[in-house]
């Protein structure tokens, strides 16, 4: 696959950026299951899904972490995870309502290597 800014470098499937013209080639999207949760129940843990938008090179999820105490990484053990072309993979993400005090939103913020990070808003209700 030949870099489609400046069409001049070969991609391998193992380059994140053209080496030539520094085009960076990670492309991801994280969506959650749910993005609100009444305050009043303890919820299921939430899925964060995190999927490769590249079709030639895959992606290393790094870390996932929420920006309150009272989010929790269920699957941080399986870190760092190899999301291959066009793939995605799930991650669990626990939110103690009961602790969040009154705080009406926090962000769940993914992380892959060489990609930079994506967040998502978590509201409650
Ligand atoms: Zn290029």
């Amino acid at each position: 696959m030949l870099c489609n800014q400046c069409e001049i470098w070969e991609l391998t499937d193992r380059d994140n950026f053209c080496s030539w013209c520094g085009a960076n080639w990670i492309r991801f999207e994280v969506h959650l299951d749910r993005a609100e949760l009444p305050r009043s129940e303890y919820p299921p843990p939430i899925e964060v899904v995190v999927r490769n938008g590249s079709q030639a090179l895959a992606i290393e999820v790094e870390r996932i972490a929420g920006s309150a105490e009272w989010i929790s990484h269920l699957s941080a053990a399986e870190l760092p995870v190899r999301v291959p072309p066009g793939g995605q993979h799930s991650f669990l993400v626990d939110v103690d309502t009961f602790s969040s005090g009154s705080t009406p939103s926090a962000e769940i913020v993914v992380e892959v290597a060489h990609g930079g990070s994506r967040s998502r808003t978590l509201r409650l209700l």
